[in-house]
Order: C-alpha cells, then sequence, then structure tokens
C-alpha cells in the first residue's frame, strides 16, 4: 500500500498543561545529588534571590507549596481568630483554606464577569471592622485591579496578601504581580514556573520577611532554640534548582503562551473569548473561555475530550459553597461566580503546543 493512502493513527490527545523540562533542569538536579546537600541551602538560596529581582521585592522566601506560603504571609501579618480577610470565591480552595487555618474568617468578595477576578466594588461592600486583610487572586495569569485594590487598603488600613499563585511574570501598569503587597507564588507542577511542589513568598517588609523565614523553619532561629511555635514549610535544593532552570526558561514560555492565546482569541468563534483589562500584561496560566447561553457546558467538554482536546474546569463551583467553608461563613450569595463556574471551559495554551495543535484545538471547539 503506497504510504499516502496508510491509515494513519488517531493524533494524541492535546494535554491541558505540560511541564517544560529540558536538559537544564536535568542536570541541575544530578548537581544537587552528587553534592550530597539536598534540603534547604544554598540553591533555595540562590532561587529566593532571583524572585528578588524577577518581582523587585526586597525580600523572598522559599517554602514548600504556594498553600503553606500563603499560610505563612498570613500568619507572619498576625491574621487569626476574629479578624476576618477579604478573598474571592472563585478560587482554588488553598486561598481559603489558609484563611481558615489561621482562624480568621474568609469573607468572599464577589467577581468581574469580564476579568473573573475579584470586584473591588465588592470589596469595599464587604469590608467591616474586623477586616484586616485583602487577598486578591491574580486568577488564570491576569492581575487583579491593583489601583483600587491598595487604595482600599490604605483607606482602611489593611494588609494585603496577594495571591500571586497563577500570575508570576505577569504585570499591572509595568508592575510585578506578587509586588504591591506581600505575593505569594505556587511552583506547583502545572504553574508557569514549577519545581513540581514548591512556593515562594515576596515582600518588602523586613517584619514580615523575617517572621515567615522564623515560622518556616520552627520558630527557631539559632538551632533548637524555639522563640515561637514553628512549622516545617521549607523548600529542598532539589526542587529550588529546577525552578531556577524553569525560571531561565520562563521568558520564552511566556511568549509562547501569549502567541497561543492570540491565535485562540483570533480564531475562536463558537465560545466567549477571555477579556484583558487594559494596563495588565496577562500570563496565561490558563486560557478560559465561556460556553454561550443554551450549550451545555459539561457536554461541551466531554465532546472536546473524545476530539482529544484536554480540558479544564477552574473552577466548577464557588468557594463559598464547599460544606467546610459554608459551615463558617453561612450561605453567601456570589450570583457571578455562580454564572462563571458554570460555564468556563479552559483550553490548552501551554509551551509546548505546535501549530497543527492551535488548529485541531481551533476546529474542534468551533464544531461545538
Ligand atoms: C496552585 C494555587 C494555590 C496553591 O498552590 P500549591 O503550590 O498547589 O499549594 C493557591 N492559589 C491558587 C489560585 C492556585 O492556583
Amino acid at each position: 500500500m503506497p504510504p499516502e493512502q496508510a491509515v494513519s493513527p488517531p493524533p494524541l490527545p492535546i494535554p491541558i498543561s505540560r511541564p517544560w523540562i529540558g536538559p537544564e533542569e536535568k542536570a541541575a538536579v544530578i548537581e544537587v545529588l552528587e553534592s550530597g546537600m539536598l534540603a534547604q541551602g544554598p540553591r533555595v538560596a540562590a532561587f529566593e534571590d532571583a524572585f528578588t529581582k524577577l518581582t523587585g521585592a526586597r525580600h523572598a522566601i522559599a517554602t514548600s507549596s504556594g498553600t503553606t506560603g500563603l499560610h505563612l504571609a498570613l500568619m507572619a501579618h498576625g491574621i487569626g481568630p476574629g479578624d476576618e480577610v477579604i478573598t474571592s470565591p472563585f478560587t482554588f480552595i488553598a486561598s481559603v483554606n489558609t484563611i481558615l487555618f489561621t482562624g480568621a474568617t474568609p469573607v468572599f468578595a464577589d467577581i468581574d464577569e469580564g476579568t473573573f477576578n475579584i470586584d473591588p466594588k465588592a470589596i469595599e461592600a464587604a469590608i467591616t471592622p474586623r477586616t484586616r486583610a485583602l487577598m486578591p487572586v491574580h486568577l488564570y495569569g491576569q492581575p487583579c485591579d491593583m489601583d483600587e485594590i491598595i487604595a482600599l487598603a490604605r483607606k482602611h488600613d489593611l494588609a494585603v496578601i496577594e495571591d500571586a499563585a497563577q500570575a508570576v511574570g505577569a504585570t499591572y501598569r509595568g508592575r510585578q504581580a506578587g509586588s504591591f503587597g506581600t505575593g505569594v507564588f505556587s511552583l506547583y507542577a502545572t504553574k508557569n514556573v514549577m519545581s513540581g511542589e514548591g512556593g515562594m513568598i515576596t515582600t518588602d517588609d523586613d517584619h514580615i520577611a523575617d517572621q515567615c523565614r522564623l515560622l518556616r523553619n520552627h520558630g527557631m532561629r539559632t538551632r533548637y532554640q524555639y522563640e515561637t511555635l514553628g512549622y516545617n514549610f521549607r523548600l529542598t535544593d532539589v526542587l529550588a534548582a529546577i525552578g531556577i532552570a524553569q525560571l531561565g526558561r520562563m521568558p520564552e514560555a511566556t511568549m509562547r503562551r501569549r502567541a497561543n492565546a492570540r491565535f485562540l482569541n483570533v480564531e475562536l468563534e463558537s465560545v466567549a473569548t477571555p477579556a484583558v483589562k487594559e494596563g495588565r500584561e496577562h500570563v496565561w496560566h490558563q486560557y478560559t473561555v465561556r460556553v454561550p447561553e443554551g450549550m451545555d457546558r459539561d457536554d461541551a467538554v466531554k465532546r472536546l475530550d473524545a476530539a482529544g482536546i484536554g480540558t479544564g474546569i477552574f473552577y466548577p463551583m464557588g468557594a463559598n459553597h464547599f460544606p467546610h467553608v459554608k459551615e463558617v461563613v453561612g450561605e453567601v450569595p456570589t450570583p457571578v461566580t455562580d454564572r462563571v463556574a458554570a460555564s468556563v471551559i479552559s483550553l490548552p495554551v501551554h509551551p509546548l503546543l505546535e501549530q497543527p495543535d492551535l488548529e485541531r484545538i481551533v476546529a474542534a471547539v468551533n464544531a461545538l
């Protein structure tokens, strides 16, 4: 049979995300293993240094995950029982769980339907005498309305803890996400810069940085002298070495994500493509569309899956609706989040997509 008549196998499914790992990451890991120093050490320090350079923050503190980073940041700001922290209901559960872990109460301000980010007007309406901090979440890699959020924080004397887990390298009016208040990044395997697991806190505040370092390591400054109740939230040198190599790859990876998003924005017709507000450089951790009214979202996901297109639903439900959260906050109406959560689909946008992959995604989505 001539080759052009051979039945070609069906194309491989396109995953929603794929880590970009090259010889740099592999060599860096081997080097650490051969050094015999595996715990928090010189690579963690170098990785922290690289994050201060990236964000412009004075301090960076590496942690075992984004979740433990958020937890430490809240603790360092002295957030605890009786305090309220205002955050977005449309987020990964860790934003909310870390507030709960401190004993504080999460207060939900609904989102802006265009950007999926917390709405500053809803924040203002949610401020009470107990409010101590604002936790905006730069969802999918697009910075929140930071001018309005910082103005509210100043007016009401509130801390700002940015959940920048998805937004490494994103900017708002030229300034890096995570550098407006205390920033927290995630280095989880699917994030734009990853180390498998890990987190990074950034801050200009010497006291906050000191508290984060202290609480990260058993409340211990001098060996076996415990100043306070602390945790083991440290990162390892093996993971820091991967993260450093990933940071080196970030400019190219972000460029590719942006080019992929531009292509999808132009070509997709059957769904509402994501909006980017002026003054922001989105880093496209997720490329998230909304299905039109009358289209069944879950059915659309099934059809895309059958066409070999990986998708994700980030997130299927507002954090306020889960039983362990409701137990604390009761029924909180978040109509915008509820509408959005029922209609979003995230499509592959990762830097390893090739042009034929993008064309397959467009063809499958436009056929919905
Ligand atoms: C990933 C993520 C976290 C948690 O980070 P981990 O490193 O997985 O602990 C927190 N908030 C948001 C918005 C995230 O996407």
